[in-house]
């Protein structure tokens, strides 16, 4: 049957966690990209320095999108999966400590949460990094996964079968999931088309190639009469990076008009 799995890697829950690591200089770097590729207006860039700055000095954290997710989902009816990390690592700085309170969230609005993997390249501690995700945040029984990252060459995910409810860590817009299948692997991510390091394009064009290559992968899946996979990343709804914030908004819509 046709639908439309929302899912969210959390990789990110805050502008203040990135203060020691050097995530603020990045994305600071990433945002003069778009500057110079007109994917950012200098308006949307000069907003973007002011709440980066302002999160940063202890106000409110413009990348922590929670609860602004959870309350447009709940208005359109949508149930989506969010892929929490319990490691650290690979740009992922928050601790189980802070996520707890987030899972907590999440639980309560009836989100199902699964283990972001920080394993992609060590299939022998996925078992003991599952057992740590479990004990971390009180979630018992199988869960989904998704690799940190996306899968690496030597993931294998029917070595997971056992382990997990499914897997979702593989990237591949045309190949769609139907009942029962382990793998689903992930169709649209939102950085593949709204990220200005991987597309050049100004922004109104970006918008609009994103948008019609995300319309023809929907149609695909409907005439096949499958599940679609959708990745849209927690921060993806701040105000700091309007594209994302753009087509993340789209994207609900549309999931919502389509599998009404
Ligand atoms: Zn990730």
């Amino acid at each position: 049957m046709f639908r439309i799995e929302i899912t969210h890697d959390v990789d990110h829950l805050g502008f203040r966690d990135h203060i020691a690591d050097g995530g603020l200089v990045r994305f600071a770097g990433l945002c003069c990209i778009g500057l110079a590729r007109r994917s950012l207006s200098p308006r949307e860039w000069l907003r973007a320095m002011f709440l980066m700055s302002r999160s940063a000095l202890g106000g409110r954290d413009a990348w922590f999108c929670v609860p602004e997710w959870l309350e447009r989902e709940k208005a359109l009816g949508i149930r989506s999966t969010w892929f929490v990390a319990c490691r650290r690592g690979r740009g992922i700085a928050y601790t189980p400590a802070r996520a707890r309170q987030v899972v907590d969230m999440l639980k309560k609005a009836g989100c199902a949460i699964g283990l972001h993997s920080q394993c992609r390249d060590d299939p022998a501690g996925l078992a003991v990094e599952l057992a740590e995700f479990r004990e971390v945040y009180g979630i018992e029984g199988p869960v989904p996964l998704r690799m940190h990252y996306l899968a690496g060459a030597g993931f294998d995910p029917v070595a997971c079968s056992g382990l997990f409810l499914f897997d979702s860590s593989i990237l591949a817009s045309d190949r769609f999931f139907g009942d029962g299948d382990f793998e689903r692997p992930v169709n649209i991510m939102d950085g593949e088309f709204v990220d200005a390091v991987k597309n050049r394009a100004p922004a109104a064009r970006m918008m609009e190639s994103a948008r019609l290559e995300t319309a023809r992968i929907f149609a695909e899946a409907a005439r096949q009469g499958l599940g679609v996979t959708v990745d849209l990343h927690q921060r993806s709804l701040s105000p700091t990076l309007p594209r994302y914030r753009e087509y993340a908004l789209w994207v609900l819509e549309e999931t919502k008009r389509l599998t009404r």
